[in-house]
């Protein structure tokens, strides 16, 4: 199967940074195989071998388009890598617009509360509402944290991939484990997610990590084990450090004085590939320590404001070297997983908390939402760019839109006037999941449909009620 992609603006990354070009691309199976100038369809090839012009020779260009059986004209659009979402908690997307504006604790009572209630199938239904938000705004692949579901029979984790197989989507998954190492729950709770990745090892869209909580929710021990079983499967993991004033303070009070990312350090988190979310409360030491262990910071300036837990030091880590990506966070803390939205949150909040306007520019931010991203899940080259040889994850921009014009720079309109929906066609690993803003794999209705009946069964909403 091959698709051609027609007349588009394409974005490239080269060492000198971004560009726009007018380019034609070949995709054949899952990769991108050809960039060129132009390259003809099998329609326009007839056409040229037909000309006497061409005195009958076959032109090579046209003949490695000869089976193309799909051909998109993307005239008027600009081809772009799909956006990497480097931190959610999908299926907590039925927390979306619930229990909003609480303090942090407060807040975490509500969700825990609904939470305890969901089966796996809710876990499904959940995810996949949260893939549709993805595909319609551009991301194509995330990384998640499924962290309750305490009814589920064999863990979240397989209900969330069951999602993103049936959706044709990419992600990177884990379950968020919490716990000590020699408890029975924390125990059955490991085995479990080393089963569900036992299972779906050979499912190529799907990557595994290991998710410890956090250092607030994990005993040291239970961190050293998921460290070790990390090494023993050749993976990394997935943590949340250093969000919140009240974490701070709680490792320093147990730990000697040290910051959670010292602590992580400690207990050698860092010695497999790490991504960590939020990082909020980075000291310099703990910038230091991430760029010499090659540690991956999702920032998620969305939830950190909305939480009220501040601004991540996102410009002294780029300076350090530290490879920052970009992530929404769960619904609960976002109220939306849309990575247009974070890029514009991205280039402006870190500015004004530096009150410096050449603080993290929207080139940088662009690299966060995309090659940040594939940095961070170990397919650097493979993801987040588009190149020959790459994987085909890319979306399609309506650039016809006010928001877009005049047309003087594209990364800036990108980053500080689109809004997600000027998204229009979307494919992962090769395959179209959304033509023309109409998706291709999923039914939204249902999924819908099945949201609105866990929200009923939980008893959601009267949480919905209006304030007077
Ligand atoms: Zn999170």
């Amino acid at each position: 199967m091959k698709t051609l992609i027609k007349n588009g603006l394409v974005l490239l990354l080269n060492e000198e940074g971004w560009r726009a070009e007018k380019k034609d691309l070949l995709i054949e199976g899952n990769r991108i195989i050809r960039i060129a100038d132009a390259i003809p369809s099998k329609t326009e090839k007839k056409a040229m071998d037909a000309s006497p012009a061409n005195g009958g020779e076959k032109d090579q260009r046209a003949a490695v388009a000869e089976k193309a059986c799909e051909v998109i004209d993307a005239a008027g659009k600009l081809v772009m890598p799909g956006l990497i979402n480097a931190h959610t908690h999908a299926y907590m997307t039925i927390h979306r617009n619930f229990a909003d504006d609480l303090a942090f604790f407060d807040w975490l009572d509500h969700v825990d509360r609904v939470e305890q209630g969901m089966t796996e199938e809710d876990v499904y239904w959940t995810t996949m509402l949260a893939i549709i938000e993805m595909i319609r705004s551009g991301t194509t692949c995330f990384v998640d944290m499924s962290i309750k579901s305490a009814k589920a029979k064999s863990g979240p984790m397989a209900a969330v991939a069951g999602a993103v197989l049936d959706a044709g989507f990419r992600a990177v998954i884990c379950r968020g484990l919490a716990g000590v190492a020699d408890s029975e729950e924390s125990l059955r709770k490991y085995g479990e997610a080393v089963h569900e990745m036992d299972l779906l090892q050979d499912e190529s869209r799907l990557q595994f990590v290991h998710g410890p909580h956090a250092p607030y929710s994990c005993m040291a021990d239970y961190l050293q084990k998921l460290t070790q079983s990390c090494r023993d499967r050749g993976i990394g993991q997935h943590i949340h450090l250093s969000e919140s004033q009240a974490e701070m303070e709680g490792i320093a009070k147990d730990h000697g004085g040290m910051t959670p990312i010292q602590y992580a350090d400690s207990l050698g988190v860092f010695d497999v590939p790490c991504i960590v979310a939020h990082a909020v409360y980075a000291t310099e030491d703990d910038i230091r320590i991430m760029a010499e262990k090659g540690v991956s910071v999702a920032a998620c300036p969305k939830s950190n404001m909305k939480l009220g837990n501040g601004f991540a030091p996102v410009e002294k880590m780029l300076a350090a070297g530290v490879n920052v990506c970009l992530g929404t966070d769960g619904c609960g803390s976002n109220n939306s997983l849309n990575m247009f939205q974070e890029m514009n949150a991205a280039a402006l909040v870190y500015k004004g908390a530096n009150r410096k306007a050449q603080c993290v520019g929207a080139g940088e931010v662009l690299r966060m939402a995309t090659v940040g991203g594939a940095k961070a899940i170990g397919r650097e080259g493979e993801l987040g760019v588009i190149r020959e040889g790459a994987l085909a994850d890319l979306i399609l921009i309506d650039l016809h839109r006010p928001q877009f014009m005049p047309a003087n720079n594209i990364l800036s309109g990108l980053v500080y006037s689109a809004t997600g929906n000027e998204v229009d066609t979307v494919m992962v690993d090769g395959r179209i999941l959304m033509k023309d803003g109409k998706l291709t794999t999923i039914d939204e209705e249902k999924v819908f449909e099945a949201c609105r009946g866990i929200t009923a069964r939980l008893k959601m909403e009267e949480k919905m009620e209006l304030e007077a």
